[in-house]
């Protein structure tokens, strides 16, 4: 199985160490023509304002938005704010792939970047993960079609639609492979 991930910012690098980790083939996208042949994708942190600027001009803004149409994407912490549907705080365009708002650098400033405790939920496994916050943002509105898997002090971290995967922390900065073993088989699911 071929997982995509934008590769304009941020550690896609580690994003495809964790999907090699877990079975699946990770191609870095940095052009529309290469999420042909992907059966998903992961778009990852960094900043979102500037990802929504590179996604739009190289063309890769639409492109997903098509892609998205057929194919499950992860978003995580800039990717769950482009994946939303809805932006507080500095709001960016993001491409409303999953009913949820989310709020911008919610938990502060950079130096307010953390690493906790989450509780999680997937795969019929319950289970306490530690979970890096980088000036994330928070969910702050689910809609009725989503699901919360992960919860950190109460606020929902991790979240799902039938085609979309959200998290607001960096599953690829911990040892734990769970949340990307998960995302594969929502594509292989899907
Ligand atoms: N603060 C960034 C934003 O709002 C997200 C940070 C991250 O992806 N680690 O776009």
């Amino acid at each position: 199985m071929k997982i995509g991930v934008l590769a304009l910012q941020g550690d896609f690098s580690l994003h495809a160490a964790h999907l090699k980790t877990a079975g699946a083939m990770p191609v870095m996208v940095k052009q529309p023509h290469e999420l042909e042949g992907c059966h998903g994708l992961i778009i990852p942190g960094g900043e979102s304002t500037t990802l929504v600027k590179l996604m739009k001009a190289i063309d890769l803004f639409d492109a997903i938005a098509d892609f998205s149409r057929t194919k499950p994407i992860f978003g995580t912490c800039a990717g769950a704010i482009l994946v939303a549907k809805e932006v507080l705080n500095h709001p960016v365009d993001p491409l409303g792939l999953i009913n949820i708002t989310v709020e911008r650098n919610a938990y502060g400033r950079q130096i307010d970047s953390f690493s906790g405790e989450i509780d999680i939920s997937i795969t019929n496994e319950q289970k306490q993960i530690e979970a890096v916050f980088i000036r994330a943002p928070k969910i702050r509105n689910c809609g009725p079609d989503v699901r919360v898997l992960g919860e950190h002090q109460g606020d929902p971290v991790i979240v799902e639609n039938d085609s979309v995967l959200a998290a607001t922390f960096h599953p690829e900065l911990t040892d734990e492979t769970l949340v990307h073993r998960y995302f594969i088989e929502k594509v292989r699911k899907h």
